[in-house]
């Protein structure tokens, strides 16, 4: 195998108050500090803008649901959130609208699910943000923006009083109430519903509740309600998450029980049981959860589907839910939101070192607003498929005859996995993997003389544009010659699936390019490659 893998070493030093940075990220949640990993892989370190002086204790994702799994793990970001040092599993089954989706049988299941709480993804986050350089202002808050033909003036209030900070891009990663996104005047045109109430709270269950082969509580008098599963019934949803090592997590959901006018009381246990008697008809005796807390009792109420009408105005970017919020039904939001940042990151890098025109930044709302189209569809068909009444009860029962069907489980799989959503590489879609994340191809590395192997995964950490040549020859690699400055390249032989293909260009966010499965890529094959190279990633040196 010959590699040449190329590190920058040309970030610009700390800012110093007053020096104009390349990008500011409004926001230090999941979606700002990624796309502050990013950035700094890519050359540019960016100023992230934490309102908050210390995160959170505010609990919301419990998990990581689809591609999103794999692509952390080219990051390395994987084994860090999950002590694993083995390679993403897809899971056998999971929920689609509180139906189960059994995808034990499914071949080539694409669904890769990680229980780990939003609060260490952040942790994590940060931890790594802070190792690539990155300044983290917390206790700073982007309270205007002037953006103007070479750049942006961003207004800050911080701890130490007001200031301005001139920027060449801004992006918005200031979560769904979005102050960017209102002051650059992006529209978030939607829908809110309230009509629905949630109550969530740690507890403790009785040992004698717990179903020991399954994890599921037997409530008595009704029966099973599955660990881990939204769990419906004519009159409301119910979901029990028993956690290793943390309380688990009880949560109804009802709809039409708004009082209107009305200011409720805070929200209490006794609240949580009288729900979870109306949802199951029988009362559940749990008690308050055991351990130190912060323990989680919260009621939302309400709830908002909406996309932003750009997601870029000019050197005014958004990103994660400040581009758009759904329900949190199946868990989509940081596999949407991530993922947008893992898109724009290399983009934004390479406009910002002027290694691409402005013109590539447009790609990034042509390629993740059909991803957020479809979080918002999934999500809504979701919703209606746990509301109450007899004739969603009867849509149910159809609904679980088609995902009784593998094909129909794997296309639904697909979907809320985000990888069903292909990306238009220009160029048609020749190779059906162009468009694509690319596969985890394990590539030979020892060349017969009794070296290891290395996972595809492995070699992208480094965040940089890629040519996998494996072809016997080495013509793609050749061709790419002239943009060896900005793509590295690397021939290897390889095993497993990678029979299908012989040659691929990835992009820094993973996706494919351009790709080969011939032997040796004829000249018209060749004419594609060198158009990919000059689209991604500028002319030939
Ligand atoms: C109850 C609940 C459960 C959920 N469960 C899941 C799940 O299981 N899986 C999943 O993937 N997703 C889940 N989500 C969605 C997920 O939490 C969000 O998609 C995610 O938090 C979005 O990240 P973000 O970085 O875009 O925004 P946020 O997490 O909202 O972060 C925005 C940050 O910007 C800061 N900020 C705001 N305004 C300013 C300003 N003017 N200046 C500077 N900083 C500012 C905020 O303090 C905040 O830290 C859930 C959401 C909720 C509410």
């Amino acid at each position: 195998m010959t590699r040449r893998i190329t590190v920058y070493t040309d970030i610009s030093p700390e800012t110093t108050p007053g020096t104009p940075v390349d990008v500011v990220i409004a926001g230090g949640g999941p979606n700002g500090l990624m796309l502050a990993c990013e950035l700094a892989l890519a050359g540019v370190r960016p100023v992230v803008l934490e309102r908050l002086a210390a995160r959170t204790e505010e609990a919301r994702a419990n998990g990581l649901v689809g591609q999103v799994i794999r692509v952390l793990d080219r990051r390395g970001l994987y084994e860090r959130l999950t002590g694993d040092p083995e390679p993403p599993r897809p899971v056998p089954g999971f929920v689609f609208g509180a139906l189960p989706l059994n995808l034990a049988g499914v071949e080539d299941n694409p669904l890769h699910i990680i229980q780990v709480p939003q609060r260490r993804v952040e942790e994590v986050l940060e931890e790594r943000a802070t190792e690539l350089g990155v300044e983290i202002r917390r206790g700073h808050e982007l309270t205007g923006l002037s953006p103007d033909a070479d750049g942006v003036t961003a207004e800050i209030a911080g701890p130490g009083g007001p200031y301005t900070l001139r920027t060449g891009y801004l992006v918005g990663a200031d979560g769904g109430h979005s102050v960017t996104r209102r002051l650059s005047g992006i529209g978030f045109p939607g829908i809110t519903r309230d009509d629905t109430i949630s109550r969530t709270a740690t507890v403790s269950v009785p040992a004698s509740l717990i179903d020991p082969a399954t994890g599921a509580l037997n409530v008595p008098g009704y029966g099973l309600v599955p660990p881990f599963m939204h769990h419906r019934t004519e009159h409301g949803l119910i979901a029990y998450a028993p956690f290793t090592g943390r309380p688990p997590v009880l949560t109804t959901m009802e709809w039409d029980s708004t009082e209107e006018g009305t200011e409720p009381p805070p929200m209490s246990l006794d609240e949580l049981r009288e729900s979870v008697r109306r949802v199951l008809g029988v009362d559940l005796p749990f008690g308050p959860p055991e351990g130190d807390g912060p323990h989680l009792l919260r009621r939302l109420t309400s709830g908002n589907t909406r996309l932003a009408d750009r997601f870029r105005d000019g050197r005014v970017l958004l990103a994660g839910d400040a581009a758009h919020v759904h329900s949190a039904i199946g868990g989509p939001g940081l596999n949407l939101g991530l993922q947008d940042t893992v898109n724009l990151g290399w983009k934004l890098a390479a406009v910002v070192r002027g290694r691409a025109p402005e013109a590539l930044l447009d790609t990034y709302e042509s390629e993740r607003r059909p991803a957020a189209e479809r979080v918002v569809m999934h999500t809504q068909a979701q919703s209606a498929l746990i509301a109450p009444g007899g004739e969603v009860t009867a849509l149910r029962e159809l609904f679980a005859e088609l995902l009784r069907d593998p094909a129909n489980a794997r296309h639904i799989a697909a979907t809320m996995a985000g990888s069903d959503v292909r990306y238009d590489m220009g160029g048609g879609d020749a190779h059906p993997l162009t468009g694509r994340l690319a596969p985890d191809l394990t590539l030979d590395t020892g060349g017969g003389t009794g070296g290891g192997s290395l996972r595809l995964a492995e070699l992208t950490r480094t965040a940089r544009p890629l040519l996998l040549d494996l072809t016997r020859g080495t013509s793609p690699a050749k061709e790419a010659s002239g943009w060896h400055d900005r793509v590295d390249t690397l021939t290897a032989h390889s095993s497993g699936a990678s029979s299908e293909v012989s040659a691929l260009l990835i992009r820094p966010d993973g996706y494919v390019a351009w790709a080969s499965s011939s032997p040796d890529p004829d000249e018209g094959e060749l004419r594609d490659l060198r158009a990919a190279l000059t689209r991604w990633f500028g002319e030939a040196a």
